[in-house]
């Protein structure tokens, strides 16, 4: 992937393609809403996460000036190329398979940070505070940490599918919410997350989704474990839904819906992207 140098130039769209991004952006928004609606949901319960994963900084750009700042992204140096040339007010989600060695660039290279979706190991969690920890005593000694505080996802595998990221074993998923729950600073317990199966995201969609069922599963589980740490209005958010399933995952009660290619089109190869 190429790094063009002139931020500027890099930034800059036409309103052709600005306008095509936000009408796309906002019939989703629309139907996000109806199904919200249709479901007697509140609409504050549900995030569109816009996921910009291969598409050009200049297309995050359009959105961002329609007022969106919700970006997810999938690929650590791809983010932290786009975060340097970006608004530093985008709140960006980090949701792609997260590898141990790559926690600290990602705590220490993008300070505007906001959620981490796919923690799916104990390891992985401890070197992302660790790292957050260092990353604000360096950097921001004198701020409020809770402003570079790093919101979390644990990632389920809820298909067993093998080559599916996630976990599964019930003991391990307990222990990486304890230790959000009592120990950590830099990184702050928000919910759990999903991809599930590719053949089950595809089927009619009047069928119950088994992998969001799932996922609702380990939310009751994880809540009556440590009861004393939710309520009514503090629960765990589920973030389940793409392109093709996302109005189930809202009859299922998502909280956030991860859309890309509804939004910007099919995606290029990554060696075909550009920033
Ligand atoms: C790419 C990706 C998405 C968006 O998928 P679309 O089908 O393009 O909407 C959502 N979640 C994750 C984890 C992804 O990697």
């Amino acid at each position: 992937m190429s790094t063009p140098t002139n931020a500027d130039a890099t930034l800059s769209y036409t309103q052709e393609r600005s306008k095509e991004l936000i009408t796309r952006y906002d019939t989703i928004l629309g139907e996000i809403n109806k199904a919200m609606i249709e479901h007697n949901r509140p609409i504050t319960d549900i995030q569109l996460l816009t996921v910009s994963k291969l598409k050009p900084a200049s297309d995050i750009k359009a959105l961002y000036d329609h007022g969106i700042r919700h970006f997810g992204e999938n690929y650590v140096q791809e983010l932290i190329t786009k975060a340097n040339i970006l608004p530093k007010d985008i709140k960006w989600h980090f949701i792609g398979g997260l590898q141990t060695n790559k926690c600290k660039d990602l705590a220490n290279k993008v300070s505007n940070l906001y959620c981490v979706e796919t923690i799916d190991s104990l390891k992985k969690i401890k070197k992302l505070e660790e790292q957050r920890a260092k990353f604000v005593q360096e950097h921001a000694p004198t701020e409020q940490t809770k402003n570079y505080t790093i919101l979390v996802n644990v990632q389920i595998n809820t298909s067993m599918e093998d080559q599916k990221s996630g976990l599964t074993d019930e003991n391990e998923i307990f222990q990486i919410i304890e230790f959000l729950l009592n120990e950590a600073k830099y990184v702050k317990l928000n919910g759990l997350m999903t991809i599930g199966s590719w053949v089950i995201s595809h089927q009619d969609s009047s069928l119950l989704n088994k992998d969001f069922a799932t996922l609702c599963d380990w939310k009751k589980k994880i809540q009556d474990k440590f009861p004393s740490q939710f309520t009514e209005e503090h629960q765990l958010k589920l973030s389940m839904g793409m392109s093709s399933d996302f109005i189930e995952a809202i009859a299922q009660n998502s909280n956030e819906v991860r859309v890309g290619t509804n939004i910007f089109g099919a995606r290029p190869t990554k060696d075909q992207a550009y920033i």
